[in-house]
């Protein structure tokens, strides 16, 4: 135990405090802030079904519509979704969730948002909850989560199978008691906001170790918007206004996150005459131009020669479009969005086809359109 304190004494002044200061007040100019929305399970796995719900679809609606919300609420939030349609990372669980976390990290995010719904074997049991990660060991063996089957289910780590000793340990613990208050701060404020619309509020919850959590590196949460398998949640969730308002209660817990993180450095974003339209902010989680060297775009039009980006043809999308080269006598390639899977290009297409009516997603390497 004694190494161990040692250790992370030492790593308290080695490792950069980069992610602290990044978390304080920043300069207007600073890069855009992050946040990654997880629709829980996907593909192969449903998660909870009762009844008519299954899990995996009710919290891919509820994430969309938080999406939606935080490109008019907050326009200069970049929101990712970790999934836009009904697909897993991995056929493994854990090896999905480790994926979910790595995808976190790739894109910079500085929020992870983790949406899903609970069921309990004992239908009595109600109300909305949200969990943090902490690694403190008093509470890690009191407070698991009650559907934690540690044996075989990914979504969890066992804290008996943590090798305290390990630097990877180290660092997810240094990473942890930096991040939790950041993380109880947004899961607080989420649990109020849900407990606004009748959901009895069980709170912030700590204990059972998340994989997702464990290897994310930025603040977040594991929303839990109700249980399936109580009645009175079940009336609720159900009901016609449930996904609105709980993406509702998600998305406002979002956006006095950042305002508080950020000090109002991007003013009131929902002022009169800064509000942007729907149309005009979609493909809010395109990435920005320097972010990714690889990855998906949407492609608007081919030209056998250069083009102004900034051309009046490219309407709503106008100086936002970027290049890219491809072979053949159409070889200009106009392109919208970065995009890290073809998923979440796909996403944003319908809403291109508008304007563009052959729009298509493209893959692209270092500027130049790829096949694989
Ligand atoms: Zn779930």
């Amino acid at each position: 135990m004694r190494n161990l304190i040692i250790i992370l004494l030492l790593l308290s002044f080695a490792l950069p405090k980069a992610n602290a200061a990044s978390r304080a007040n920043v300069a207007p100019d600073a890069p855009k802030r992050v946040v990654v929305i997880d629709a829980g399970h996907g593909g192969v796995r449903p998660g909870k079904v009762h009844r008519d719900v299954v899990e995996k679809s009710y919290v891919l609606d509820v994430s969309k519509e938080v999406r939606k919300m935080l490109r008019t609420k907050m326009p200069d939030l970049q929101v990712y979704l970790s999934r836009s349609c009904d697909s897993a990372y991995h056929e493994t669980q854990s090896a999905d969730n480790r994926l979910r976390a790595e995808f976190c990290n790739k894109v910079g995010a500085d929020l992870y948002v983790g949406i899903h719904a609970n069921a309990h074997k004992d239908k009595t049991v109600n109300g909305c909850e949200v969990w943090v990660l902490t690694l403190n060991e008093k509470l890690m063996n009191q407070n698991k989560y009650v559907g934690a089957m540690y044996a075989d289910d990914g979504d969890f780590i066992n804290p008996e199978d943590i090798d305290r000793n390990s630097q990877s340990f180290m660092v997810a613990l240094s990473r942890q008691l930096e991040n939790e208050p950041y993380s109880r701060f947004f899961a607080d404020e989420c649990c109020k906001n849900m407990a606004s619309y009748g959901l009895k509020n069980l709170g912030v919850k700590a204990g059972t170790v998340y994989t997702v959590l464990y290897y994310s590196e930025c603040p977040g949460a594991i929303v839990e918007l109700g249980y399936l398998t109580n009645d009175k949640d079940y009336a609720y969730l159900t009901s016609k206004n449930a996904k609105k308002e709980m993406a509702t209660a998600v998305c406002n817990a979002i956006v006095t996150y950042f305002k508080t993180l950020d000090g109002g450095r991007d003013g009131d974003s929902k002022a009169e005459g800064t509000e942007q339209s729907e149309e005009a902010s979609a493909g809010a989680d395109a990435a920005s131009a320097e972010e990714l060297t690889e990855g998906y775009a949407i492609q608007l039009i081919s030209s056998a020669k250069e083009v102004n980006t900034s051309d009046s043809q490219f309407k709503s999308y106008k100086g936002r479009v970027w290049l890219v080269m491809g072979s053949g006598s159409y070889k200009y390639k106009y392109c919208y969005g970065k995009y890290t899977s073809r998923e979440a290009a796909k996403d944003d297409l319908a809403e291109a086809r508008k304007s563009f009516k052959d729009a298509y997603v493209i893959k692209f390497r270092n500027g130049a359109v790829v096949n694989n």
